[in-house]
């Protein structure tokens, strides 16, 4: 027969402080299947180091050892995890229960690794066992010492090891509890489990079928115990506990009940750090939360000068008679004296400037009085040609626009906007009334397209009447404000804009050396220059982004470091019990990733909350889009994933034998 372990020189020498200590000073040793064998010794004497070294949770310094005939100096780390969650399971003198867990999900730990389906089911199964069917719901700090050793126990039995290793494992029990424990121990034993228990009391090593003595890192007596205590005598060793190792199981992928399991219990830290927590997350938080908001108004301000620009009407050049450098600034206009007149005649001179034009209407503007019985509202008016409606995207909504014989005949026809058919008609049909504007009787004849308001103007507060009507009726004037050119295309503007230039110039009869005195203005033009400020936006916010979210990141990452050293013990047992490096190191990403994610998602709905606050209160306008809630999540979790990484990768370099014996 194979026999189980089996030893052959083996020694231990830890480097301290730049000398050597020579713990193990070759061991020679062979436990077949079935035996309970008690390793004794004095406190230093290196049981200890033997029962790691036997565990597979170190590596001998030279030697050899056959677990099972086969040589595992030869095994990976992980190898070496997977080969332990299958055939060899652990009882600690400090239980090292998971907190906050409960019995049966401690229990479940060691199958969570192996992957094995029906962990609850076996988990209640083994609990049963051990008598703590009622216990099952139970956290460790609800249960005695000697029901947490037991659990411990049913842990160390869920996936039918071989061999169970007991490290002093009544050290922290009263004497009646600790018989109960060795009992079980026994029993175990009997039921053709290898167990081998490391103490310094005889009368618990007198619970063994054979007793070793190590001193000074030498194995001294070798004996088989005639006075056993507690054991039926002999029981026969099954079958099953003799065979040989199949190969080393390899390590696995990771399942999605790990995954579940791992989000849960990172659910589950948050929770009982609330505080802490919430700390951490809190950078990340801040950083979504603005960026939400500020995409949400930035989105909103692109909208509305959209909503504008397209209500300009489109490929239109604009032609003002003022130079270019005022700007626009009426109070300068005459103190420079460069500004010119536009006349109808420019209209007409203007339509044959260039092929690439389609239409040229003239457009006056003044500031008017309208009344209707006791209503009355400031407004502005607009003189305009037929074409208006289509180029400037002025169509009636209900009601006409006037005719080309209407505005030669300098018929009195308005059309309102919707701001002053709401202010002198309110909900009533203004069609077919007649108004007062400026003391002048006008019929009305339609209700102009709600355009919006467009941050600074409201675009619906004014009235249309005939140009003709307007200059010579109402406003007295004889020059155009301004005068409108339509293009086939976008692609005529440039030709256009030089052919009217040159036109005007002549007209004007500008000398070479003499700067425009009028302005051509292309929308198309405005729209771009729109457009780039809000890339620049953009690209400001996305670096107060980036900058958030390292700072957040760099949080978590701190709060990481901080949890992985106080868990120490916590990952040094998950890796005794079975998990692969690859394992711990996805539990704690996932643990940063939830944080993260967390924080995102607060972050997410407070940014949200922000920006319809905004345009409910402040009548701004915000658009939250979906693609910058699924951008700033991403980007969380991202945060999670690239400062959780190294935290995590700490945790899972950890060897488990440091991590047991951390204070
Ligand atoms: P026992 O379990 O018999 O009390 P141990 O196996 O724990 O003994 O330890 C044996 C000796 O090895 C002790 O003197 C201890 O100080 C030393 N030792 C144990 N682990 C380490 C380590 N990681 N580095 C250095 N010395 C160690």
């Amino acid at each position: 027969m194979t026999p189980l372990i089996e030893l052959r020189g083996v020694t231990k020498t830890y480097l301290v402080g730049g000398g050597t200590l020579d713990v193990l000073k070759g061991i020679d040793l062979r436990i077949d299947a079935g035996e309970f064998v008690a390793i004794m010794g004095p406190s230093g004497s290196g049981k200890s180091t033997l029962t790691q070294i036997l565990g597979l949770l170190d590596r001998p310094t030279s030697g050899e050892y056959k677990f099972l005939g086969l040589d595992v100096s030869a095994l990976s780390d992980d190898e070496g995890a997977a080969l332990r969650s299958k055939a060899i399971g652990f009882v600690f003198q400090m239980f090292n229960l998971l907190a906050r867990t409960s019995a049966l999900d401690n229990v479940g730990l060691p199958m969570l690794y192996t992957g094995e389906p029906g962990r609850a089911k076996r988990s209640a199964e083994v609990l049963a066992e051990v008598g703590l069917t009622d216990r099952m719901d139970h956290a460790p700090n609800q249960l005695s010492g000697g029901q947490q050793q037991r659990v411990a126990i049913a842990r160390a039995l869920v996936n039918k090891p071989r061999l169970i290793f007991a490290d002093e494992p009544t050290g922290n029990l009263a004497s009646d509890q600790a018989e109960e424990i060795l009992g079980r121990l026994v029993d175990m034993n009997a039921s053709g489990i290898t167990v081998v228990m490391v103490t310094h009391e005889a009368d618990i090593a007198a619970y063994a079928k054979r007793i070793i003595k190590i001193k000074d890192g030498r194995i001294v007596s070798d004996e088989a115990n005639p006075h056993r205590r507690g054991g039926a005598g002999h029981a026969p060793v099954r079958a099953a506990a003799a065979a040989t190792l199949e190969s080393v199981p390899l390590p696995r992928e990771l399942t999605r009940e790990e995954l579940i399991e791992h989000v849960r219990s990172a659910l589950g830290a948050i929770r009982a750090n609330k505080l802490r927590s919430a700390l951490s997350m809190l950078g990340i938080l801040i950083g979504v939360t603005a960026v939400i908001a500020m995409l949400a108004i930035g989105k909103g301000a692109q909208k509305s000068v959209e909503t504008q620009l397209s209500s300009l009407g489109s490929n239109l050049i604009m032609l003002m008679p003022f130079s270019p450098r005022m700007g626009g600034g009426g109070g300068a206009r005459a103190a420079m004296g460069s500004f010119s007149r536009l006349a109808m005649d420019d209209v007409a001179a203007l339509r044959r400037a260039h092929p690439g034009i389609s239409r040229v209407a003239g457009e006056v503007q003044g500031s008017v009085q309208a009344v209707y019985g006791d209503k009355n509202t400031n407004t502005n008016l607009t003189g305009a040609e037929p074409d208006y409606a289509d180029m400037r995207n002025a169509q009636a909504y209900y009601g006409r626009f006037f005719t080309a014989q209407e505005n030669d005949e300098m018929a009195r026809v308005a059309l309102l906007g919707p701001t002053v058919a709401t202010a002198l008609f309110g909900e009533t049909d203004p069609v077919g009334r007649t108004i007062n504007v400026d003391h002048i009787k006008f019929k009305v004849i339609g209700v102009l397209t709600r355009k919006g308001s467009s941050g600074f103007q409201d675009q619906d507060d004014k009235i249309i009447i005939p140009l003709k009507t307007a200059m010579k009726k109402v406003l007295g004037r004889t020059f155009l404000g301004s005068i409108a050119i339509e293009t086939m295309g976008p692609e005529q503007t440039d030709a256009v804009i030089e052919a009217a230039r040159v036109l005007m110039r002549k007209r004007h009869r500008l000398p070479d050396f003499k700067e425009d005195d009028f302005t051509l203005r292309n929308m198309a033009e405005i729209q771009a220059a729109l457009t780039g400020t809000s890339k620049v936006f953009s690209l400001l916010l996305g670096i107060v982004a980036a900058i958030s979210l390292v700072v957040g990141g760099i949080g978590i990452m701190n709060i990481m470091l901080v949890s992985v050293s106080e868990r120490t013990r916590e990952i040094g047992l998950r890796k005794a019990i079975g998990a692969t490096r690859r394992a711990v190191l996805i539990q704690f990403l996932i643990e940063a990733v939830a944080m993260s994610t967390c924080g995102g998602l607060i972050g997410i709905a407070l940014g949200m909350a922000i920006a319809f606050g905004m345009s409910y209160f402040a009548g701004w306008a915000a658009i939250v889009t979906p693609q910058s809630v699924l951008l700033a999540f991403v980007f969380s979790a991202g945060t999670g994933i690239v400062f959780g990484f190294w935290p995590a990768r700490k945790a899972s370099l950890l060897s488990p034998i440091e991590a047991l014996r951390y204070e």
